[in-house]
């Protein structure tokens, strides 16, 4: 190990910045923010730091005249950030004679200490180094840690911080302590804090923990997105690595199964149409006996929960079972597939009003307000309506609505394997028929439809050339 990682307290410390530039810039803001006493010397100032102008001291002079007449005394740290290469070095040497620490930006051969890519979730501070071998690698693993940590865990340490006192008065003997900080970290409450940032009562959180200190579980009902793994939310990534037990639906594809947890338990409960795997009731009674184990239940489902995916159902069952949940949102099919297929769902041309429909309901399709959706200047979006189309058709047709109206059936929609096909309203059966058009299959009827043929992007198979080229010029 060439460098060792320690934390340098700074507050109210005279830290030195030689240069007044960009980069002296973003270095006199990193320093400010660990509350270092900050001296900027530099012959030209930029704008920026000059109205820093009294959080920090500036002295407008002469670099060498500065070190001879001034020098460095009781000066904890210098950033030298010049952009001259022989002050550099005449910098370096006072400061090395000096024993002050010194860090000259972009040269490791002038510098005593190197500064680490940070993620900061005050007060928790996280530093990522590659010993100055390859710092651009060091950001890349910083932007990937940066995507797991969640934004609130700082909150939860602070809070940590804040029962500590108490926590300490309730429990005498360490291993108590320790026990309960463990419970306290793997609970529902500590998730809640990282989820909402919401503080629980301390009292309530320290009462509970000495009378009930079983694990307690909670059900994570998380939506996927339409297939893309891109497409999940940082929460839903997060939460998938936390979960101890996983269930999911046969819409989820396997690139995303594959970023949950590795020692996870994973149960499909996947439902198609007519071939229901596991009764919903059935489900809900999975999910209500793992969360009383104590477990992190992770529900994965396709899209949104709340839109067409039964989500209410289950959090109704949850709720009767007093069991804790949350419910993390995602990019539902309507949203992707149009995204990816280059519909605006709305347009000023063409629609003022959208409507997310089903085809397949509990009770009869009949239920749906024909006259009102076969009106103009709307568009149509279309769930499960593969085996009902001819119907949708023929009842839209009847009650007005144009035979020309613009369709794009989208298969597949946001995935490696999708497939748009544009059509007219009359002909929509027909094309499903005649293209073999297999779910998970979105309609979108209206004018935007049309859209497509000039906006659509993403084409799945040309999407990995350019980073083959890449891979072969390298
Ligand atoms: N909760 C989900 C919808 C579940 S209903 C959501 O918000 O998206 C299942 C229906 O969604 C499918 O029959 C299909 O109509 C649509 N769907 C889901 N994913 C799709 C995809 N990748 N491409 C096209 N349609 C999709």
């Amino acid at each position: 190990m060439e460098y060792l990682p320690i934390n340098i307290k700074l507050k109210e410390k005279k830290c030195v910045v030689f240069g007044a530039g960009n980069v002296a810039f973003r270095k006199i803001q990193m320093l400010n923010k660990a509350g270092a006493h900050i001296i900027c010397v530099a012959k030209t100032i930029h704008k920026d730091i000059q109205q820093m102008w009294g959080d920090i001291v500036i002295i407008q002079d002469d670099i060498s005249s500065y070190l001879r007449t001034v020098g460095l005394e009781n000066i904890t740290l210098i950033i030298s950030a010049t952009g001259d290469a022989k002050l550099a070095q005449h910098i370096f040497d006072v400061a090395k004679q000096q024993n002050v620490l010194i860090n000259t930006v972009d040269d490791q051969r002038l510098c005593s200490y190197i500064s680490p890519a940070i993620i900061n979730r005050k007060p928790i501070i996280i530093s990522v180094s590659s010993g100055g071998s390859a710092p651009v690698l060091s950001k890349k693993i910083r932007e990937n840690i940066e995507k797991l940590l969640p934004h609130n865990l700082g909150k939860l340490a602070m809070y940590a911080s804040n029962i500590r006192k108490q926590v300490k008065k309730t429990f005498s003997s360490m291993q108590d302590r320790r026990q309960f900080w463990e419970y306290f970290f793997n609970s529902s409450l500590s998730s809640r804090i990282i989820n909402t940032g919401l503080m629980p009562d301390s009292n309530d959180v320290i009462e509970m923990f000495s009378n009930k200190p079983e694990k307690v579980g909670e059900v994570f009902l998380v939506g996927v997105g339409p297939g893309d793994p891109e497409l999940l939310t940082i929460k839903a990534l997060r939460v998938m690595q936390q979960a101890d037990i996983v269930l999911y639906d046969n819409l989820i594809p396997k690139e995303i199964l594959e970023l949950v947890r590795r020692d996870a338990e994973l149960i499909n409960v996947g439902k198609s149409m007519g071939n229901h795997k596991v009764k919903q009731v059935d489900t809900n009674q999975l999910l209500i006996d793992h969360a009383l184990e104590g477990k992190q239940v992770c529900r994965l489902k396709g899209g949104d929960p709340f839109i067409f995916g039964r989500g209410g159902e289950e959090i109704q069952a949850l709720r009767s079972a007093g069991i804790n949940y949350q419910i993390i949102p995602g990019i539902t099919a309507a949203i992707g597939c149009a995204s990816y297929a280059g519909i605006p769902l709305t347009h000023r041309d063409y629609a003022q009003k959208v409507v997310f429909l089903t085809a397949h309901c509990k009770n009869s399709i009949d239920t749906l307000e024909w006259s009102s959706l076969a009106q103009d200047r709307q568009t149509l979006v279309v769930y499960m309506g593969l085996m009902k189309s001819q119907f949708l058709v023929d009842k839209l047709i009847a009650n007005g609505k144009n035979k020309k109206t613009p369709v794009a059936i989208i298969e597949n929609g946001t995935r490696e394997t999708q497939r748009v096909i544009m059509g007219n309203l009359y002909e929509l059966a027909e094309l499903i028929k005649h293209k073999t058009v297999k779910s998970p299959a979105l309609l979108i009827i209206g004018g935007v439809a049309q859209l497509s043929n000039d906006l659509a992007w993403f084409q799945p198979q040309n999407h990995l050339k350019p980073h083959l080229n890449v891979l072969k010029t390298a």
